[in-house]
């Protein structure tokens, strides 16, 4: 650890001082600069320890890149064209300088920090540098965030304008991290346990119990600063606050499945739909998405549905939406996409797409205070008990591979998309990808990559960006990188569309083509993977395509490079040979 460091942080943090943003900024920066895991946790700790009690939540927030705590439905609601437009305002500097920047260091936080720096140097444009601490910018943050109505986006410039002409380069750096979503630092909410754990002396699982619970690690970190592990131990589900969803791993096929769990497992048809999880207390209920933001004004018939079904009090309940037609089949998946897109984005789409809800999982009803550790044979029970008519996801429970393979075909000529095998005994881990659930998809299963850059099509599609990089996340540092690119797959409405998110998101331009934020996620079919040196994965996907836009979807939740390279190296297992290379 670098003592110098250490000492600067203790200067901005003396005791009864409002601890400045400048060194939460810092702390970013070390974290950003360093791989090592216990060092981050270290510094980190170091940090938090010194922390007012005020200050302990909104730091761990905007350490961890957000605003506000995860489950609070406010947000910022500033795009990135406004914050750019302010930045050259700040700045003085142009579009071109930006752009500049951003090829030099290839993340906006940094481009931010260079672009200040050089204004800075010339004495430019409005920079009034002033002491920021932490909780003037979360407040300052608050009032951006209740801006609404006309007159808004002005509103809402003015307030970014002045907190950004007040920054130094590191702090605007941060900043711009934090307004757009884009921190990757490497200090993900694992490690941010960690480090509240080492900072208020409090045992990890603990910590880690608490944050499953209440959904959010800032408002835990503050709670075991003023009440240590006494004040952690008893917190429990809080209804209308999201619990971390359990995701799955992938299963090569319905053998690997039954091998995994036991040799006996649950099989149930895996919907093609979208993730909802489903909080009743007494007359009033609430619908989270797969990220966790309230949509229970997108989904009223779900919200009927559940009302009148679900009999006890208080229920947390997961399930899956289908879209339906007016005869009650299955649609395609993009029409139900339309009805979760964020609020700024809904304008316009008054259609109403049916739904059907298929429910697959209870965390909570009256009485009991949690079903998660109850085993998944058990919760179904319950769950199938306190259902009402609403449907749950057609299930069997066998050991026999023929039968789950007769299932697997059953449910593709229905027009699902695989299976999902749960294990009997399992509980519910909230937050966690492992084995007990495993999802069995035939063919070279579609990635979920996110778009990085597009370039401009040729003739007809001259004026759209039509043609798109596709990158998987690096797990480990939380950069994106290219693994295939493809103009197939969306139609002219979309591409027309997408060009218009696309710009919205862009960073900078070379030549024919736009390197843009991380922000939207498509899913990729493909006939393979292919070992290439044209991108620094050194893997590319032949005939790639575009099967659906995945709004529910964050950059976080994209497929990773390891899954790539996974099932890089499965195909040529399929294939008898030994080595990907
Ligand atoms: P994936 O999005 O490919 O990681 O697959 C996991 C997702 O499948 C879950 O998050 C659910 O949205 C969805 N899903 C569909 N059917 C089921 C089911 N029967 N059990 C659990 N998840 C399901």
């Amino acid at each position: 650890m670098n003592a110098e460091f250490n000492s600067n942080i203790r200067i901005l943090t003396a005791p009864n001082m409002p601890t400045l943003f400048k060194s939460l900024a810092e702390l970013l920066e070390k974290i950003e600069n360093t791989r090592k895991r216990l060092e981050i946790t270290a510094l980190t700790a170091e940090f938090l320890k010194n922390l007012a009690p005020e200050e302990v939540e909104p730091a761990v927030s905007m350490i961890l890149g957000r605003p506000f705590p995860k489950w609070n439905p406010k947000t910022l609601d500033v795009s990135w064209t406004t914050l750019t437009a302010i930045l050259q305002t700040v700045t003085g500097a142009g579009w071109n300088v930006f752009g500049e920047a951003f090829r030099g260091t290839g993340d906006i936080g940094s481009a931010t920090k260079s672009v200040f720096e050089q204004a800075k140097l010339k004495k430019q444009a409005q920079l009034l540098e002033k002491e920021l601490t932490v909780t003037e910018v979360r407040r300052i943050l608050e009032a951006i965030a209740e801006i609404t109505g006309s007159g808004s986006r002005e509103k809402k410039e003015r307030l970014i304008t002045t907190l950004l002409s007040q920054a130094s380069p590191v702090e605007a750096k941060y900043l711009v991290k934090i307004f757009t979503g884009e921190m990757r630092t490497g200090l993900h909410e694992g490690l941010m346990e960690q480090a509240v754990a080492k900072a208020f002396e409090v045992p990890l699982a603990t910590v880690q119990k608490a944050s499953m619970a209440m959904g959010d690690i800032g408002e835990v970190a503050a709670m075991a600063k003023t009440g240590g592990k006494d004040a952690l131990a008893n917190v429990g589900f809080k209804l209308f606050r999201p619990v971390k969803l359990m995701l799955a791993q992938t299963a090569a096929d319905v053998a690997e499945a039954l091998e995994e769990h036991g040799g006996e497992t649950a099989f149930e048809y895996k919907y093609d739909g979208a993730r909802v999880q489903i909080h009743k207390q007494g007359s009033e209920v609430r619908v989270f998405s797969r990220r966790l933001t309230d949509v229970t004004r997108s989904l009223p018939e779900t919200v009927e549905v559940v009302k009148a079904n679900v009999k006890t009090a208080n229920a947390i309940l997961e399930g899956e939406v289908i879209a339906v037609d007016a005869a009650g089949s299955p649609v395609p998946f993009q029409h139900l996409m339309r009805r979760f897109k964020r609020v700024h984005e809904v304008t316009g789409m008054a259609e109403k797409i049916p739904v059907r809800l298929f429910l697959f999982d209870v965390l909570y009803l009256d009485g009991k205070s949690s079903l998660i550790a109850v085993p998944y044979l058990q919760r179904r029970q319950v769950l199938a008990e306190n259902a009402g008519d609403i449907p749950l996801t057609t299930q069997i429970v066998t050991s026999d591979r023929d039968e789950a393979e007769r299932f697997l075909k059953r449910a593709i000529d229905a027009g699902h998309e695989g299976l999902m095998a749960k294990k009997l005994d399992s509980p519910y881990t909230p937050g966690t990808r492992g084995k007990s659930w495993l999802k069995i998809k035939p063919v070279l299963e579609p990635l979920d990559l996110v778009i990085v850059a597009a370039e401009y099509g040729y003739g007809r599609r001259h004026s759209w960006l039509s043609d798109y990089y596709l990158a998987a996340r690096d797990a480990e540092t939380g950069e994106f990188q290219t693994v295939g690119k493809t103009f197939k797959g969306l139609t002219d409405v979309e591409i027309v569309e997408m060009t218009k998110r696309l710009k919205a998101f862009a960073v900078s331009e070379e030549g024919n083509r736009v390197i843009v934020l991380p922000k939207i996620v498509v899913e990729v079919a493909y006939n393979e993977i292919q070992k290439s040196p044209k991108y620094r994965s050194r893997m590319a996907l032949r005939f790639a395509r575009i099967t659906r836009i995945r709004d529910d979807k964050d950059a976080e939740d994209a497929d990773t490079l390891e899954r790539v390279r996974m099932i890089y190296e499965r195909q040529f297992a399929k294939k008898g040979r030994y080595k990907a290379e």
